[in-house]
């Protein structure tokens, strides 16, 4: 036997990746560096807890986790969401001392609790009446009287605070400076006056509040929204996914009697950590609200009304059919399906391609990227959380993708990640940017090309991700592929994380709702339809008139159409021009799936009834099919979610480069800023208009000047301004300084009361546009 033999035969020893421990006597094996309460849980013994949160910083503020750890010189009391795990270490949470020790913690947290669970929100699911129950002492010995303050008192616009009930743990005052990077409520005074408070004159306004209230762990933080709406022994809840925007944060939907009354945040260690924005968290109001449509409508003398279902599809299979005779299945064209599940996109896309036979269908409303972006290799968010280099080429996350801006802040800020940031104004995430660009419209492929220079060495360093989406709707998409063309080509092995705003906009695209060969997008099909060439136009969840960046483009687009069908949940300003109005099920009426940025195929679950006689879009579909005389091959939600899996199955990244068009912004000639519009996230899209919490939150149009310019103007906060586009359009809306905004650009949100798409064309590569006094 060689020597070689010899050393196959014997096993290199594996190193030990875990820590031993004994947990009250019983062997269990810890994770190195897991704090003593985690290992317990994992080993099946619960530690009574209020201020430790996994998803945030150990504090030891309630002291409630007092347990007892075996030393050289015996037992030793520790708080055990501080003590780290260490090697033989023996735990002991059920001795005589320990009980003693948390009954006592509880005997002081109580003693100025008021008690008034029946009236307290979280009674039946708050964290100290369940603990109070199962580790306190049974009774106290208090009979002093408690400590008195106003109750509640409004800390924001979302969230009202009662001191009283206050227990000092340190959660919501941590999440919102470590989590959401809005600290605006801190402790206040000392002792006994202790309190959690807001600056004066500086509520807790942050887009992230409602996770205070789900995390904290009694009834001291309540949520208008819901307060009063329920007790938890009357709710019935789900797992689903939230679909206001496009990053599929995990929810847990609760209703009663058939109404959706809370959603909460599921923690997904892939998606959201438990977290939600309170868009998606308070969008809960919109699908109950009364204004939804129930009944399918017709036009009959010259208005709307209320038809049967056999009615109405008859109307609209006579619509489609017209349209067909009158110049074949071209003219017919179908504009949106980001609101819509994987099953009903797919339905549609096989209605239009296949049965009709028009290519013209398009699931973005020209604020998008071309579909290639979908196509390129792809990150997972928690891979562009851990990437080498991440590099931000799209629009302010914090406003269009709240929670990824949440994940990557958390990465930015712990450096696990360098940030790159490209944009033309500072965004949310600029103060955490390893390096911050600032490009105008247009000049996004010549950042990127002197970035290749300047971090030639960090983007060398390992895996480089890029956020790709949107960063200005008044300029053409051709710039940002144009940079991430540029940047595809200077480094290897790029991934993309796409940050597209729709709902389900990604499983849309990969459904079909894509123009075909020789189709149309939204842009194109509402140009054909104003010529007059567009005999009938299916409008799927969309409203271009509020939607569309180009609204006078959307307005006579929408006149021209020969008719206009739309299947949607309300009647918005684009669908009342309808001839027909199919009312579709909302958002936790119907089953089925999402798509989220990363591609995750996540569930929808139906909780509640459908509004009215309103039916899952999948089966509109499927009956204007059946009366065209076509075979769609779906006749369950099994059918079309198989569909969707297949053609999911069938998408191969691409290894082909993106080609670069080597497009070049315009001179500005007489027109001396360049416009730059981007969505805030609480706006006057129909979600919002029809949630009464949330309805009033938005700003309403606005622009913003670099302090120089608005100087120029003459102009102080709040003055209002006309703003002349090169079409000869204006609008008259305030204006604010504010030095986010570089010199020489304009910068206003979206879809806000005065339509600001006004002053868009759609066609011009940038927008440049004179601000005068108004
Ligand atoms: Fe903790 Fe709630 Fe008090 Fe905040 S309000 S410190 S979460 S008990
Ligand atoms: Fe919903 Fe998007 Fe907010 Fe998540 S970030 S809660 S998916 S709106």
């Amino acid at each position: 036997m060689s020597d070689t033999d010899t050393e196959a035969t014997v096993p290199a020893p594996v190193p030990k990746t875990t820590v031993s421990i004994t947990v009250d006597g019983k062997p269990h094996e810890a994770n190195p560096g897991q704090l003593v309460i985690d290992a317990c849980e994992d080993a099946g013994v619960f530690v009574p807890r209020f201020c430790h949160h996994p998803r945030m910083a150990p504090v030891g503020m309630c002291r409630q986790c007092l347990v007892e750890v075996q030393g050289p010189r015996g037992p030793m009391m520790v708080v055990s969401c501080m003590t780290v795990v260490s090697a033989d270490q023996a735990v002991l949470t059920d001795t005589p001392t320990v009980k003693k020790a948390q009954e006592g913690v509880l005997e002081f947290l109580l003693a100025n609790h008021p008690l008034d669970c029946p009236v307290c929100d979280k009674g039946g699911e708050c964290p100290l009446q369940d603990q109070a129950f199962s580790h306190g002492p049974g009774e106290s010995r208090y009979v002093e009287a408690k400590r008195n303050y106003e109750k509640p008192i409004p800390i924001s616009d979302l969230v009202f605070l009662d001191r009283e009930r206050c227990i000092l743990c340190d959660r919501c005052t941590r999440f919102a400076k470590e989590v959401a990077g809005d600290p605006l409520i801190h402790f206040t005074s000392r002792g006994n006056d202790t309190q959690v408070q807001t600056f004066p004159g500086d509520p807790f306004s942050s887009y992230f509040s409602g996770n205070t209230v789900q995390i904290c762990p009694v009834g001291a933080l309540t949520a208008k929204p819901y307060r009063f709406k329920a007790r938890p022994w009357d709710l019935d809840q789900t797992r689903s996914t939230c679909t206001t925007c496009a990053v599929g944060c995990q929810t847990v939907v609760q209703s009663s009697r058939d109404e959706l009354l809370r959603y909460q945040g599921h923690d997904d260690d892939d998606v959201n950590w438990g977290w939600l924005c309170d868009k998606g968290r308070f969008g809960f109001e919109s699908p109950n609200s009364d204004q939804r449509l129930t009944d399918p409508l017709v036009v009959a003398h010259g208005s709307l009304s209320t038809t049967t279902w056999n009615a109405a599809l008859d109307a609209a299979t006579k619509l489609i059919k017209k349209a067909i005779a009158d110049g074949g299945p071209t003219k017919l064209a179908v504009i949106g399906g980001a609101r819509l599940a994987n099953e009903d996109a797919t339905a549609w896309a096989r209605l239009a391609k296949r049965v009709i036979g028009t290519p013209h269908v398009d699931a973005q409303l020209g604020d998008g990227l071309p579909v290639e972006l979908l196509g390129l290799p792809r990150a997972s968010i928690t891979e562009a959380c851990s990437a080498s280099t991440l590099v931000l080429l799209g629009p302010d996350l914090k406003e269009e993708l709240p929670v990824l801006y949440l994940r990557i802040r958390d990465a930015a800020e712990k450096r696990t990640i360098r940030l790159i940031e490209i944009s033309p104004t500072q965004t949310g995430l600029s103060k955490y940017a390893y390096t911050s660009i600032r490009s105008a419209p247009g000049e996004q492929a010549g950042a990127v090309r002197q970035l290749l220079i300047d971090e030639a060495e960090q983007l060398a360093k390992g895996q480089v991700v890029v956020v790709a989406g949107r960063s200005n709707l008044a300029e053409s998409p051709t710039f940002t592929m144009d940079a991430l063309a540029t940047l595809q080509a200077g480094v290897t092995g790029l991934k993309v994380l796409p940050a597209l705003r729709r709902g389900n906009i990604v499983g849309a695209i990969q459904a079909g709702l894509t123009p075909g060969d020789g189709g149309r997008d939204t842009a194109g099909i509402l140009r054909d339809a104003a010529a007059g060439h567009i005999g009938c136009l299916v409008l799927l969840g969309a409203d271009p008139l509020s939607d569309f960046p180009d609204y006078e483009l959307a307005r006579q687009g929408l006149a021209g159409a020969g008719s206009i069908i739309a299947i949607d949940t309300f009647l918005t300003s684009s669908s009342a021009m309808a001839t027909v109005v199919l009312p579709a099920a909302g958002y936790g009426e119907r089953a089925g799936s999402t798509t989220n940025i990363e591609g995750r195929v996540l569930p929808l679950t139906q909780k509640v009834n459908p509004k009215g006689v309103s039916r899952p879009d999948w089966m509109i579909a499927r009956d204007l099919s059946d009366r065209l005389g076509g075979d769609l091959g779906i006749e369950s939600l099994d059918d079309a979610h198989d569909l969707y899996m297949a053609l999911v199955a069938a998408l191969a990244p691409s290894s082909m480069p993106l080609s670069n068009s080597s497009s070049l912004p315009p001179t500005r000639g007489g027109y001396d800023l360049r416009l730059v519009v981007g969505h805030n996230l609480y706006d006057e899209g129909v979600a919002l208009r029809t949630s009464p919490s949330l309805s009033e939150l938005s700003r309403g149009a606005h622009a913003r000047l670099h302090p120089i310019d608005a100087g120029r103007l003459g102009a102080i906060n709040g003055t209002r301004v006309r703003i002349t586009a090169r079409s000869g359009r204006t609008l008259t809306i305030p204006v604010f300084a504010d030095d986010a905004v570089p010199q020489g650009l304009v910068a206003v949100a979206a879809n806000q009361r005065d339509q600001i798409s006004d002053l868009i064309d759609i066609h011009a590569v940038t927008n440049d546009v004179k601000v005068d006094l108004a």
